[in-house]
């Protein structure tokens, strides 16, 4: 059995891997908490039609990428491909009726069906926020801001570039298409057969599309930021004013377009030139039309989201787990009385590694294999004198300690 893999695509997070990975979601997690963001887990698979409403028939995620499958009754699910569309549904089923707005947090493992590269696997991990029943610009800055935040706690913000777009309101938008496709109309043989159905049904799409010759063409395709209606393009100056006052450094992208209609606005993603292509770490949006599109309230939102692998190949080492204290017994009674020991002092706040077998050099071995940065040794003349040696296994120092003292001992070692 010794090639046994994880199915393609998907990896074993080994305990050094899962080290990174918790100390990201803490760092979050933590940082959530400094913007009054709260935790909310929707399930791992939804009603294929979930997803379709809210990422659009015709996206990639949708016709090319997500895992669907029939359960017994023959109801179509879907694995989820990303934690937007069930933080919607959920807003729809539960949440509506709470007052706005909502500020939620999201965490675990996305699947989609991908080619597989570094960086990019079939199942992976994203965190994302939330922020939903706000209308203003600054809800953009808040959300933009706190990636911002996390980012640079992470240890990262010097190796990612903020871009940020506007998409504009719904006149914006609309306007701008007739002038896109009479400009791409013109390209039509150069696109990508994908591009080319892409023209009639959803042409703003074009622009995600990473097929060489279409960015070619897009290179001098007119710019939607030149055809902002007055409110759009105070939206997108008041977003831009405050990521000055809250001191985010971004570059502007004209190309950053998301195709799906619920999506106005703000448009942005954080990126890196340290993952070869996989640039992406980080990217949200405004999307106010969401909810509705699910069937619900028509409710404001703009958020984003993030890759943990993408991160965790980008982190430092984050600490290891804290030191343990060896017991190390030595004979029959002392290994019953070292059972009550370890108990105590686990419940005192120290963690404890227990030798299970072996002679004093051998557990000693072990005690250094497990980091030990103090050994307890309990023997028979110990015993009889209620005391244990402690060795200081950076030292070797051995000092005797009454039992009844060990805890204010071990306090050095904390
Ligand atoms: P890409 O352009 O790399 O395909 P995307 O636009 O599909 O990214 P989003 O749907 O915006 O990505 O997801 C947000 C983040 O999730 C990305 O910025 C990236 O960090 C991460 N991500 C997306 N797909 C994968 C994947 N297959 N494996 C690992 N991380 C991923
Ligand atoms: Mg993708």
């Amino acid at each position: 059995m010794s090639d046994l893999q994880p199915p393609r695509g998907t990896h074993d997070l080994l305990p050094e891997d899962q080290r990174r990975h918790r100390h990201i979601t803490e760092t979050v997690l933590r940082i959530a908490g400094l913007y009054g963001y709260e935790e909310i887990s929707t399930p791992i698979f939804e009603a294929t039609d979930v997803f379709r409403r809210t990422l659009g028939e015709t996206s990639d995620i949708v016709t090319k990428e997500m895992y669907v499958f029939e359960d017994k009754k023959g109801r179509s699910l879907a694995l989820r491909p990303e934690g937007t569309a069930g933080v919607a549904r959920a807003f729809v089923s539960h949440l509506r009726s709470k007052p706005l707005p909502l500020k939620l947090f999201y965490q675990g493992p996305m699947f989609r069906y991908e080619r597989m590269q570094k960086g990019r696997q079939r199942q992976f991990h994203q965190f994302g926020i939330e922020l939903l029943g706000v209308p203003e610009p600054l809800g953009d800055v808040e959300v933009i801001t706190m990636a911002a935040h996390i980012l640079e706690a992470l240890g990262v913000a010097d190796k990612v570039t903020l871009e940020i777009n506007t998409l504009g309101d719904p006149d914006t938008r609309q306007a701008y298409r007739d002038i896109l496709v009479a400009f791409l109309k013109g390209h039509r043989d150069g696109l990508s057969k994908d591009s080319q159905d892409r023209l009639d049904r959803n042409p703003l799409r074009i622009f995600d599309s990473k097929d060489a010759g279409d960015q070619e063409i897009l290179k001098d395709a007119p710019k939607l930021t030149g055809h902002l209606t007055p409110a759009s393009q105070d939206f997108f100056d008041t977003v831009k004013g405050g990521l000055l006052a809250a001191g985010v450094n971004y570059t502007l992208n004209p190309g950053l377009v998301r195709g799906l209609d619920y999506y106005c606005h703000t448009a942005f993603e954080f990126t890196t030139e340290t993952l070869g292509a996989q640039g992406a770490v980080l990217a949200g949006g405004r999307y106010d039309g969401l909810i509705e599109a699910m069937g619900g309230p028509s409710t404001p939102g703009t958020g984003w989201a993030a890759g943990v692998e993408r991160l965790a190949l980008m982190i430092a080492e984050p600490p290891g787990p804290a030191r343990p204290v060896a017991v190390v017994p030595i004979g029959e009674a002392a290994e019953a009385e070292a059972l009550s020991l370890v108990q105590r002092l686990r419940q005192a706040g120290f963690p404890v590694d227990l030798g299970f077998a072996g002679n004093l050099k051998k557990r000693l071995d072990k005690a250094n294999k497990a980091n030990a940065v103090a050994a307890v040794i309990l023997g028979q003349d110990e015993l009889e004198k209620q005391a244990a040696t402690v060795r200081d296994m950076e030292t070797g120092e051995q000092t005797e300690i009454k039992l009844s003292a060990l805890e204010d001992h071990l306090a050095r070692y904390r």
